[in-house]
């Protein structure tokens, strides 16, 4: 069988780029402050914005999506944060608002579970803090939060920031960031948007760039007030990763032709059903089953436990000897779960190829 030449790479992250999304970053550089750039920046504004059902403006770094993890606190927290946690990149929004010298009080909920409307406001109830951080969907679990919901419960608190992680949300299930009222949700390219790694995106809602200019010390590459006045006339902050975004206009202009953001989320809750099913049909039998619950799964990720006695590492080295790529578990479930990334480009049809192959291996 000769490989295809997409379609075996399900890393959760950096996920399979597309040929033609590939093939857009061979053209030449041009000025970053020329006719050109500009042009580009205009054409992809609006469909941005359409990617995070917003009518403000969405900003881009060339960072990875940590970058605007701390862009988040050094522009959204004052003082104090309530960090949710529920795995590795909860974890890792707490640890920024340390290292940015934050009091950072946490909510942990155990790996596969997230926080739910009543803590969050019980936890806002007891301690005094100005924005709270959350990952949306939490890649080292599967977890999808209630995102909804909690934003409701932070709006109840007056002049406290949600800032959001929807690194493996946005672009591959719905993230509402005007309606939702959400002050900062980032993402990176290299998750659901499947562009190579290299570039953050992210809005700020209004109240975030007023709190912004309220904090003193907020540094100078990741100033979201900054980014803000440049994206506002169509400029880059300083040069940006230019063939990078060569690729975010071609991909945009791909989910355009598939029916926009909302026919591009429904095939990836497609993809996560598949997985679904599957795990509902023959789960027992190869001895896996889902790590979070129904109604709280990813619709990008999917984090399945095996069963004792069989080590996820080496499934995932059986998958690769054959030409295809899934995640092992990540930090402590690194030998307890396996993660099936089915976003950005992946098809249902795809997945259904991939679970045949794991069903060769574990039988
Ligand atoms: C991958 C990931 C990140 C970090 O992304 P980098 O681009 O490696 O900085 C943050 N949050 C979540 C949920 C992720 O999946």
């Amino acid at each position: 069988m000769t490989a295809p030449s997409f379609g075996q790479f399900f890393l959760p992250g950096p996920t399979e780029v597309h040929p033609d999304v590939l093939a857009a970053m061979t053209r030449p550089m041009v000025p970053h402050r020329g006719k050109d750039m500009r042009e580009l920046l205009g054409n992809i504004a609006e469909p941005l914005r359409q990617l995070f059902r917003t009518r403000r403006q969405v900003v881009i770094g060339t960072c990875s999506a940590t970058g605007f993890m701390e862009a988040a606190v050094r522009c959204g927290v004052r003082h104090r944060m309530l960090a949710l946690v529920g795995g590795a990149f909860g974890e890792r929004f707490a640890a920024i608002g340390a290292a940015c010298g934050r009091d950072v009080i946490r909510l942990n909920v155990p790996l596969g579970e997230t926080v739910e409307p009543d803590m969050l406001r019980d936890a806002l109830q007891r301690s005094d803090v100005d924005a709270v951080t959350i990952v949306h969907s939490e890649t080292a679990t599967g977890a999808l939060a209630p995102l909804e919901e909690l934003a409701r419960v932070v709006r109840e608190f007056g002049e406290v920031m949600l800032l959001v992680d929807a690194v493996t949300s946005a672009a591959g299930s719905p993230v509402e960031t005007d309606s939702w009222g959400l002050d900062f949700t980032l993402t990176g390219s290299q998750k659901a948007l499947a562009l190579p790694p290299g570039l953050a995106l992210g809005v700020c809602s209004a109240r975030m760039l007023e709190r912004a200019k309220t904090v003193p010390e907020r540094g100078a590459y990741f100033d979201l007030v900054t980014f803000d006045e440049a994206f506002s006339e169509a400029q880059p902050t300083n040069t940006p990763a230019i063939s990078l975004f060569y690729a975010l206009e071609a991909q945009l202009r791909r989910i355009a032709a598939e029916g926009g953001i909302e026919a591009r989320w429904r095939r990836h809750d497609e993809m996560r059903k598949t997985v679904e099913c599957w795990v509902q049909e023959s789960g027992a039998r190869w001895g896996l089953s889902f790590l979070p619950v129904d109604g709280r799964r990813s619709w990008t990720t999917s984090c399945l436990r095996v069963s004792e006695g069989k080590n996820g590492r080496a499934i995932t080295q059986a998958l690769g000897a054959r030409g295809w790529t899934i995640g092992s578990g990540y930090g402590p479930l690194k030998e307890s779960t396996i993660r099936i990334g089915h976003m950005g480009d992946h098809t249902p049809e795809g997945v259904r190829q991939l679970l045949e192959v794991l069903e060769e291996v574990l039988g």
